[in-house]
């Protein structure tokens, strides 16, 4: 009997991974005698960031003191003084932070200004909730930054102290995690205020990832394993049916028997996923 192998609709690069790549690729091309510096990992792609490397543009942790040119902020955006030095050295700055990670700074901001406790749903490691912190603790500094809620409750003392608690969280956290963290906060808070700032691409590709599960008996994510939202993704549908996390079509071939044996394969893919590699696993998928 022929498989049914399905890939969702909404797989792959999102709007504020694509424009930050293509702007880049472009802003090396436009100018061509000049440097380009991204500071950190545009996206989390080993492939992606070789390209780029190929093409010229450094991928940096540290801007070097003895050079100039530009230096581009990646989607996941940076602190205030990231910008500040950046310049003070002489380059010129573009700011690819994603909209929607603007949107969640300037919500962190706007609660801090207002005097809110402020508790940032996330990865406190990661790059975009380093960024949001850094914004809003300009402006005050009760702020809790924590993945989940077993991590919140080793603040309970701190959370006390505050009547008005207000929440934002990464945009590519799941949904299920920031009620949970509501859940926890809403009988120690006389008000709190929630800004579900989970963006809509994240929300649309888990749904949509969750839909096809339901109809799967196995579930393929494609995706770099030190991508948030690619992980994510894997959590969430390994509670659904069998799923697997590979990186590119290579890591096929230790799921042989599995992939025999299903008959509605599902396929989805993270936010920092290029279309080439999806595309492959697909043509290797229809091969078995
Ligand atoms: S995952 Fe969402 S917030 Fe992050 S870059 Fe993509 S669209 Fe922007």
């Amino acid at each position: 009997m022929n498989k049914n192998i399905k890939l969702a609709k909404h797989a792959g690069f999102c709007y504020g991974v694509k424009r930050a790549v293509e702007t880049t690729k472009k802003l090396k091309s436009e100018n061509k005698n000049k440097e380009i510096f991204v500071l950190g990992e545009l996206i989390h792609n080993s492939h992606v960031i070789n390209e780029l490397s190929n093409l010229g543009i450094h991928t940096v942790d540290e801007l070097p003191q003895d050079k100039t040119g530009v230096c581009v902020i990646r989607s996941h955006g940076a602190a205030p003084e990231v910008f500040e030095n950046a310049k003070d050295k002489g380059y010129e700055v573009v700011d690819l932070t994603c909209l929607d990670v603007k949107k969640v700074q300037q919500k962190a901001i706007e609660l801090v200004k207002d005097g809110y406790l402020l508790v940032i749903v996330g990865k406190p490691e990661h790059p975009e909730v380093c960024a949001i912190r850094a914004n809003a603790e300009i402006y005050g500094k009760n702020i809790i930054v924590a993945p989940d809620v077993d991590t919140l409750k080793s603040y309970d003392e701190e959370i006390k102290k505050h009547k008005r608690i207000g929440v934002v969280v990464q945009t590519t956290q799941r949904i299920e995690n920031l009620k949970n963290v509501v859940d926890y906060l809403l009988p120690m808070a006389k008000e709190l205020k929630v800004f579900n700032t989970i963006c809509a691409s994240t929300s649309l590709r888990q749904t949509e990832a969750k839909n096809l599960a339901q109809e799967s008996d196995l579930m393929i994510v494609v995706g770099s394993k030190k991508s948030a939202n690619t992980t994510h993704l894997a959590e969430i549908l390994t509670g659904i049916t069998q799923t697997i996390h590979i990186e590119t079509d290579e890591e096929l071939d230790r799921y042989n028997e599995l992939i025999k044996n299903a008959q509605n394969i599902g396929v989805t893919a993270g936010a920092s996923t290029p279309d080439n590699i999806i595309n492959n696993v697909m043509k290797k998928l229809n091969n078995i």
